[in-house]
């Protein structure tokens, strides 16, 4: 076995190596306050069980979390009903565009994944149970600060409104959905819970931090705090694997061999189960909506470390 090269010089080369490339990809404007961002930035933080730390760039610069929030919101759901969420959302790849509403009516209602829009929906759904909307969004934000260890994660208030303000997709869904009773609350409290918890301002550094318990079977490395079960997040990771970039999760798969969600704000995170967590941001997106160069520095890092579940 070759030896294993030193985690912060990887990092370094890496993000050299990102330089030429940066400013690639268009960054996302369906969301109006996303577009003001500069689709030149790069971060990337490595986070490992060990608490050992490696950043590059603007590893320390807050983005729009977007839909990388549908890790922590699935998480909480599943710690609150258990298993009884997969009643309401399945676990299969959709081979559809994040915000697809075509499966939706021949699968009555049930979207196929917690990572599609329509299912993220429905999680969040779960997740109120009841709940006001201004409770369940302090306590997805109180959640996220809790697993980053730091009270500086915050919402903006602008993104959130310039969410609902152009949602006419994420509306249709949540009608729909509604329509076949896999909504329970009223649709706009929902929708509004959905919106806050995509428009999380996290630094990579903050999000690999937050991320890390499921590099290590559920529980934080470093505060042995039990976040989830080992098998929950052995289901959790299975899904990032399968769904986490929607119909191009495939194509994650192949490049990077990791478990991973994409945002539309740019951000990825990265799990390497037993080993690390990953955060990489770079605001310029491939077709899928995935970040394009934050893609190109995770399979260069992947196979420099030789990290794989493969
Ligand atoms: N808030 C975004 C939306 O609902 C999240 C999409 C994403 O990051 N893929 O459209």
């Amino acid at each position: 076995m070759s030896p294993i090269p030193n985690l912060a010089a990887v990092v370094a080369t890496v993000g050299k190596e990102m330089q030429p490339h940066l400013g690639g990809g268009h960054v996302a404007d369906y969301i109006p306050a996303l577009a003001r961002v500069d689709g030149r930035r790069f971060g990337l933080a490595v986070i490992t069980c060990e608490g050992e730390t490696a950043e590059f760039g603007d590893a320390w610069m807050p983005f729009s979390i977007q839909s990388i929030s549908k890790v922590f919101t699935l998480t909480m759901a599943l710690e609150r009903l258990g298993a009884e969420l997969w009643k309401r959302v399945g676990r299969e790849p959709s081979g559809s565009r994040f915000n697809s509403i075509v499966q939706l009516e021949n699968e009555k209602g049930v979207p196929r994944n917690p990572f599609i829009n329509a299912g993220a929906i429905v999680v969040t759904d779960a997740l109120m149970a009841g709940r006001e909307p201004g409770a369940v969004i302090a306590d997805i934000r109180d959640t996220m600060r809790g697993l980053a260890d730091t009270d500086a994660i915050d919402i903006d208030k602008e993104v959130a409104t310039s969410e609902a303000a152009t949602g006419f997709r994420n509306y249709s869904l949540a009608n729909f959905m509604r329509g076949f009773d896999n909504l329970k609350s009223p649709v706009e409290d929902t929708l509004q819970t959905y919106f806050h918890q995509c428009s999380m301002r996290i630094s990579c550094r903050q999000l690999a931090r937050a991320g890390l318990f499921l590099a290590n079977r559920g529980v934080d490395p470093l505060t042995k705090v039990q976040v989830t079960t080992a098998n929950r997040t052995r289901r959790i990771n299975a899904v990032m694997m399968t769904c986490g970039h929607y119909d191009a999760s495939g194509e994650f798969a192949f490049q990077v061999g990791l478990p991973g969600k994409s945002g539309v704000g740019g951000g990825i995170l990265t799990i390497v189960p037993g080993k690390a967590a990953i955060a990489v941001w770079s605001p310029g997106l491939n077709e899928a909506g995935t970040s394009h160069v934050g893609a190109m520095a995770l399979e260069s890092l992947a196979t420099k470390m030789g990290w794989s579940v493969f």
